[in-house]
């Protein structure tokens, strides 16, 4: 596939390479765009402001809504992508699509709903004889950096609201899984004027840097790693920042909670794309007097778990985006082994694949535990009491989602208010999402809140306008 600059397809002598993960085949190449390029797309984004800021909230709106209709049209086609270059299981991919026609309509709708108030500037000193109102106006250029794991629902999570918003947009998508969000690109890029919608791929570094330090840029809105996230925030001067980040959520399971539904929650959760998903269950916290039940019945419900290629409508597990990411898991695995923890079931590699692995006797300094481990592992912390519980799922330095599973109304309640992150589920694992919820993390798990209704409040910026009528 090519970038779209200004309506136009640019391509480039050197390309890169996008693999399937599943078998190792090319899938396509992608061009790999220089610093010219790269400050071409932002002049055409630039250029283009006027294009939408002169249509009217009813021209979005249809532009939307037909997009979202092109988007339906596109629906198999742009799943089996995601499958090829992320080895997401096909289910998967074409509930990714589900949820992004979805998001793509809560944009359409919300573009209607882009409005200021008014300000009642009399209750001021000074303020007698004046009326004033605010009006949201667009911010300008928005650069959406996406990582590879929801190439298709990340990327339309920033485009949709940006566009609702009438801003212009440049989309970087990720090196691994470019395809599919180029995809949606072009969609879009259908129903907006020219320049209004531009790609660029290539490498993350050159490109990402100059999108973050350019000041025609007026908005990053970025979804990927912290250490990516940090460099940003550390880069991007006076612009606006959505910094969507890693997670490390924990999943209590309290005494009295309904284990059943506990474990069939967190095999969900914490094995879901191979546990490469941002809110993934990737620390499972048991209160002492149920473990080993807890533990029996979730090793019964892993094996269960078909392994397998990606492409086929029954696999649960497919390969890891690369074999880097492998041998990462097998390290931390191998680590937390080393250290004590037992492997209850899984710990098997075969080229890209990672069997879903439970393991017990993790402690909290265990590398698998304190980093973000992006594989599907389910590790078992033990705590003795409910205050434990807690403790041990605020010491992290992410703090994106969490769940509880407990039947207790007092204890629901105590976790709620006691667990520091961005959502908290109650009787529902960490690995929960709809898209017209704000959704973005506490602590290291980034800053800004995604979600339509909250991006596109985002993407605008808010005018006051006063009349002084004395
Ligand atoms: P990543 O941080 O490696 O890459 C994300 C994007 O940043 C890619 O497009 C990459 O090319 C780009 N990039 C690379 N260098 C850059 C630079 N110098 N400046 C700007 N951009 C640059 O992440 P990944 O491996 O693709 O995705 C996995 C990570 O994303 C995990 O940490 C996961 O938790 C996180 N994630 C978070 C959310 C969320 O909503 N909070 C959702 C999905 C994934």
């Amino acid at each position: 596939m090519e970038m779209l600059i200004n309506s136009k397809h640019i391509s480039t002598e050197e390309r890169m390479e996008v693999t399937n993960p599943y078998d190792n085949s090319i899938v396509d190449t992608i061009p790999v765009a220089d610093e010219k390029i790269v400050r071409d797309a932002i002049k055409s984004a630039k250029n283009s402001k006027n294009k939408m800021t002169n249509l009217s909230s009813r021209e979005i709106f249809y532009r939307l809504t037909e997009a979202c209709t092109e988007l339906k049209e596109q629906k198999e086609d742009i799943a089996k992508i995601i499958t090829k270059e992320t080895g997401k299981p096909i289910s998967g991919s074409l509930y990714e699509l589900d949820r992004s026609i979805e998001t793509l309509m809560f944009a359409a709708e919300e573009s209607k709903r882009v409005y200021g108030e008014n300000v009642p500037i009399d209750a001021g000193l000074g303020g007698e004889g004046v009326i004033a109102f605010t009006k949201k106006i667009p911010l300008g250029v928005v650069a959406a950096i996406t990582p590879f794991n929801y190439p298709v629902n990340l990327a339309i999570h920033k485009l949709a609201p940006a566009l609702a918003a009438r801003n212009t947009v440049i989309l970087k998508p990720s090196r691994e899984a470019p395809l599919s969000g180029l995809m949606l690109a072009e969609i879009l890029a259908n129903h907006f004027p020219e320049g209004v919608v531009n790609t660029l791929t290539g490498s993350g570094k050159l490109i990402g840097d100059l999108l973050v330090s350019n000041e025609d840029i007026n908005k990053i809105s970025f979804t990927g790693s912290v250490p990516i996230g940090t460099h940003i925030a550390k880069n991007a001067g006076m612009k606006k920042l959505t910094l969507e980040l890693g997670g490390n959520d924990p999943t209590i399971v309290l005494k009295d909670a309904d284990i059943e539904k506990a474990v069939s929650d967190i095999v969900n959760g914490a094995y879901l794309f191979s546990g490469q998903v941002c809110m993934g269950v990737k620390r499972i916290i048991v209160e002492r007097d149920i473990i080993d039940e807890f533990t029996e019945n979730l090793v019964k419900q892993t094996g269960k778990l078909k392994v397998g290629n990606p492409m086929n409508k029954d696999t649960d597990i497919g390969p890891l985006i690369n074999t880097k990411a492998v041998e990462y898991v097998d390290e931390v695995v191998n680590d937390a082994v080393s250290n004590g923890a037992n492997v209850e079931i899984g710990a098997k590699v075969k080229n890209n694949f990672y069997w879903p692995t439970v393991l017990t006797g993790i402690k909290e300094d265990m590398k698998i535990v304190s980093n973000e481990t992006f594989g599907p592992i389910a590790p078992i912390i033990e705590a003795q009491d409910i205050d434990e519980a807690i403790s041990i799922a605020n010491n992290s330095k992410y703090g994106l989602n969490a769940g509880v599973f407990t039947q207790n109304i007092h204890n629901a309640l105590k976790c709620v208010n006691s667990i520091e992150s961005g959502s908290v589920f109650v009787n529902k694992a960490s690995t929960f999402r709809t898209d017209n919820m704000p959704f973005g993390g506490f602590k290291y798990s980034g800053m800004g809140k995604e979600g339509i209704k909250y991006a596109v409040e985002d993407m605008c910026k808010t005018k006051l306008i006063g009349f002084n009528l004395n």
